[in-house]
C-alpha cells in the first residue's frame, strides 16, 4: 500500500526527467534566418556571438564551396579550387593554405569556432570573406554573392517536343516489389529505370542483375540514401563512388545519372558530382506512391501532371506496412493509358538522349 507522500514522491519522480528533457529541447532550438547567396535565399540556423553571426559549416555547401572534417585536427576545411582554409573547434584563429608557397599561416578570426548540438559552427562573414567573396547587407540581410561558377544544375525532364516519358523506381532493388515491377513491365515490353542505393544492390545482386538483364535503365541513388546537404564533401564522395563500385561489381558497368535522395542538393554538392562526370536527375511527376497512396491516387497524379519528356517518380522498396501495393495496382494501367495517348516508355539515359544536359 502506498501512502499519500510516497505516491506523491514517485509521481514527482517521474515527472522530473520528462520536464527536464523538455527544457533541454527548448534550448536547442535556434533562431532562424535567411541568407541570401547569389540573390537565392536559404533559411539557416544560427548563433549571434559578440556581434558576429555563426552558421553550421555545412550550411557553407551553398555557396559551392566543399566542406570536410579533419579528424585529426579537429577543423572544418573549406576548399575552392586552390584556396583552402581550416577552422579549428574552440579556436579564435584558422589556417590559410598558400597554394604558391605550400605553407599554412595562422591568422586570426572574430570569434571561436564552436561546437553545439553535435555540429560545427563557424563564424559565417569570415570564413566567405577568407574564400575571396562578397558580403553587403541591407538593413538586417545579409547578401554573399560567390564568385564562383554556376554548376550544370538538375535535370527534371527530357525533350519537351518529343512525346517520351520515363519511369523511375528509387530506393530498391528489395525482392519483393522489384519482382513484381519487372513481371509488369516485361509483360508490357516497356523499358524503365531504377535508381538503386548501393547497400540494396549490395544486398540483392541477382535483382540488380535482373534489372539490367531485362533491359533497364540502372542508375545511382547513393549507398545509404542521406540528405546530401547534410553530409561533407568526403562523405558525399564516397556514398558514390561506393554504389558505382557495387554497380560495377554486380552488373558490370557504371551509369552516368544519380538521383539525390528527396532530391536534395546543394551548389557545392551539384559541381562535386559534375566533376564526377554525373548527370543529376530529379523527376517532373511525384507520384508521393512511399506514402501509401491508392492505385488510383497514383493514376490521377499522372494523368494530371504528365507532358511530353515527363520523368515519373516511383519507388521499389519493401515496408512492413506494404506502402507501395499502390505502384503495383497503378503500373500496367498508367502504361496503357500513356501508350494510348500516344507516349513511348523509354529509359532516362534514351529520354535524355542527344540533349544539351
Ligand atoms: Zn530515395
Amino acid at each position: 500500500m502506498l501512502n499519500r507522500r510516497t505516491t506523491f514522491l514517485i509521481l514527482f519522480l517521474f515527472t522530473l526527467p520528462m520536464y527536464n528533457f523538455s527544457a533541454y529541447a527548448q534550448e536547442l532550438k535556434l533562431p532562424e534566418a535567411p541568407i541570401f547567396i547569389d540573390q537565392q535565399s536559404f533559411e539557416t540556423r544560427y548563433i549571434m556571438k559578440g556581434g558576429n553571426i555563426l552558421v553550421p559549416a555545412l550550411f557553407l555547401k551553398h555557396t559551392g564551396v566543399r566542406v570536410d572534417w579533419n579528424k585529426s585536427f579537429r577543423s572544418v576545411v573549406f576548399r575552392y579550387k586552390d584556396r583552402q582554409i581550416a577552422l579549428p573547434v574552440g579556436k579564435s584563429y584558422f589556417d590559410d593554405y598558400g597554394s604558391a608557397t605550400g605553407v599554412w599561416r595562422r591568422l586570426p578570426l572574430s570569434t571561436k569556432t564552436i561546437q553545439f548540438d553535435g555540429e560545427t559552427f563557424v563564424p559565417l562573414i569570415d570564413v566567405v570573406k577568407k574564400l575571396g567573396m562578397q558580403v553587403s547587407y541591407e538593413g538586417e540581410r545579409t547578401f554573399i554573392t560567390t564568385n564562383i561558377d554556376s554548376p550544370k544544375g538538375a535535370i527534371y525532364k527530357g525533350d519537351s517536343t518529343k512525346k517520351q516519358v520515363a519511369l523511375t523506381f528509387d530506393d530498391g532493388p528489395d525482392d519483393y516489389y522489384t519482382p513484381q515491377i519487372l513481371e509488369i513491365l516485361k509483360e508490357k515490353a516497356v523499358p524503365a529505370t531504377f535508381f538503386v542505393v548501393g547497400k540494396e544492390a549490395e544486398a540483392f545482386p541477382y535483382m540488380t542483375r535482373k534489372i539490367v538483364n531485362d533491359g533497364h535503365g540502372i542508375a545511382n541513388h547513393t549507398w545509404g540514401h542521406p540528405v546530401l546537404p547534410q553530409v561533407t564533401t568526403s562523405e558525399l564522395v564516397e556514398e558514390i563512388q561506393s554504389t558505382q563500385q557495387v554497380l560495377l561489381e554486380t552488373v558490370g558497368r557504371v551509369p552516368d545519372l544519380i538521383r539525390p535522395p528527396y532530391g536534395a542538393v546543394t551548389k557545392s554538392d551539384l559541381l562535386v558530382l559534375n566533376e564526377m562526370g554525373l548527370r543529376v536527375i530529379k523527376w517532373s511527376v511525384d507520384t508521393i506512391d512511399w506514402s501509401g497512396q491508392s492505385g488510383d491516387e497514383i493514376l490521377n497524379i499522372v494523368r494530371r501532371e504528365i507532358s511530353p519528356g515527363g520523368i515519373i517518380l516511383q519507388h521499389n522498396f519493401q515496408t512492413d506496412e506494404r506502402l507501395l501495393d499502390g505502384t503495383i495496382e497503378a503500373l500496367p494501367i498508367i502504361i496503357d493509358e500513356l501508350q494510348g495517348r500516344g507516349y513511348q516508355f523509354v529509359t532516362v539515359q534514351t529520354l535524355l538522349e542527344n540533349q544539351e544536359n
